[in-house]
């Protein structure tokens, strides 16, 4: 052990330091890929651990790479050899329940699944759901400002955020864990560190909003017959809900049929013969008046001719086994391997245009690859799996590259990682960029946290 790691032990103990064989047996990046090479993987128990342990390595100028739940997919927490892993795995209590303000105070460490469990037993929801939450960290969560499924009604991680208590690479401790919802006291510096993916310090606790829990939950499937009618069922189910609509995820029929057909891992629920499928899930308090409102504004849809099928989730059983589906990215992934996911977001008016052309233009290059499109699509958020791909960089070049034309953003949700710096100004300007750099080197001078992610200096 050298004498950095030496002195970091002496900081966070037995339980705080892994430094032998067990270090290679944990994945490297996203999906457990890869085998680790850093030097040592650091799990303090505390901010103050973080704190002085972030002191040693900026003095020594040692890299760190903070890892929480390894479900990011835009290779933002890959390390290099020589590099230390920092994770708050050990930090992950759920401090308090406060149930009059609907706040929930967390070490960064929470498992997002074990928050939404926790806030449920008070009758409160943690809006922030998608298909890794069992997974996936608080600390993850934020650095890469996640979105997910219900992003449509209650914002994306950033929108679910009071307060923030963050380490800098110096070992300062910013400490704002501010619990109401007005706080208009100069620069609201949370949202630096919200969505910068581990390269401006180190998220250790939080205050987030809690909202009331829905009780009764609507859930449908259905299919469209053109792309114009998913757009056209979007806007009647937002007039006429009320503000209860909390999801509407769209599957092309190239995702469903992959899963149905191809794979056979899900029952047909609706004939895999349509071009789209919508997911569609509702929330309100009041089980009897939702459902009734729900059936009302779909069976409108159908005689309009907006919706050509439709099947109704008529149990908790039913809703799962739907979302099932839409969420099994794992057999998609193993299907396509090897698998390269896309992640981008563009105005509604341009994604029909977009998602075809991209398609095509993939297809051309790629004729014997699968290429299949899903995603939230009342956030403006594209979902591409293409795969099995060997020349990422071509598929890249196609599906990037026509974001520009298109006012589109190369990462809606995931972040930029290694996997999508080179691609950083299709969305941003020159001038942002350099802000950004500006920052970077004013907050984490040496450069030790997460370095090449986003952007190299
Ligand atoms: C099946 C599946 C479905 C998914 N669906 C969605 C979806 O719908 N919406 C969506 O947004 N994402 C989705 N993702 C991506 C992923 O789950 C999110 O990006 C998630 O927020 C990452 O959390 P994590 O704990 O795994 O973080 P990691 O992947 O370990 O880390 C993510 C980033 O956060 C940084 N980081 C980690 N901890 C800290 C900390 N304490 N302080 C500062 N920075 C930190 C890391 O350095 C890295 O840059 C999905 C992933 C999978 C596998």
């Amino acid at each position: 052990m050298n004498t950095l790691l030496k002195a970091i032990h002496s900081i966070v103990g037995d339980s705080g330091l892994i430094a032998d064989e067990r270090v290679a047996q944990r994945p490297n990046e996203n999906l457990g890929q890869g085998s680790c090479p850093a030097i040592a993987i650091v799990r303090p128990s505390n901010t103050e651990e973080v704190s002085q342990v972030l002191k040693l390595c900026n003095d020594a100028g040692q890299v760190v790479v903070p890892q929480a739940g390894l479900t990011g997919l835009a290779n933002n927490t890959r390390c290099e050899g020589g590099e230390i892993i920092l994770s708050l795995e050990r930090m992950n209590k759920i401090e308090a329940i406060d149930i009059l303000g609907a706040t929930v105070t967390v070490e960064a460490g929470v498992v997002v699944e074990n928050l939404q469990r926790a806030a449920e037993e008070h009758n409160l929801l943690f809006a922030v759901d998608w298909g890794a939450r069992g997974s996936a960290q608080v600390g993850g969560m934020l650095g890469t400002n996640a979105g997910g499924n219900k992003v449509i009604r209650y914002g994306m991680a950033r929108d679910q955020v009071l307060g923030l208590e963050v380490v800098l690479a110096n070992g300062d401790v910013l400490s704002n864990m501010n619990e109401t919802l007005k706080n208009n006291t100069g620069y609201d510096l949370k949202h630096l560190f919200i969505g910068s993916e581990g390269t401006l310090g180190i998220i250790t606790r939080a205050v987030l909003r809690l909202r009331p829990a829905a009780p009764a939950r609507q859930t449908a499937m259905v299919a469209c017959p053109t792309f114009q009618a998913t757009l056209e069922l979007l806007g009647a189910l937002n007039q006429k809900l009320e503000g209860k609509l909390s999801a509407f995820e769209v599957m092309w029929a190239n995702f469903y049929r992959l899963l149905v057909v191809d794979q056979k891992k899900h029952p047909a629920y609706l004939s895999p013969e349509y071009d789209f499928y919508v997911l569609i899930q509702s929330e309100c308090v009041d089980s009897e008046r939702g459902r009734e409102q729900f059936l009302e504004v779909l069976e409108g849809c159908m005689e309009d001719g907006i919706v050509v099928d439709a099947i109704i989730a008529e149990n908790s059983q039913k809703t799962e086994q739907l979302w099932a589906l839409r969420d099994d990215i794992d057999t998609l992934a193993r299907a396509m391997h090897p698998v390269v996911p896309y992640d981008v977001s563009l105005p509604l008016r341009y994604m029909d245009e977009y998602t075809s052309e991209a398609e095509i233009q993939v297809r051309a290059i790629l004729p014997d690859a699968d290429f299949v499109t899903f995603g939230h699509l009342g956030d403006g958020n594209i979902h591409f799996c293409v795969g099995p791909v060997a020349d990422k960089a071509a598929v890249n070049k196609i599906v990037y590259g026509l974001l520009a034309k298109y006012s589109g953003s190369v990462s809606a949700e995931h972040g930029i990682g290694y996997d999508k710096k080179g691609y950083l100004k299709h969305s941003r300007s020159d001038a942002e960029i350099n802000l950004m750099r500006t920052i970077k080197t004013a907050v984490d001078p040496k450069g030790i946290l997460n370095p090449g992610k986003i952007f190299d200096l």
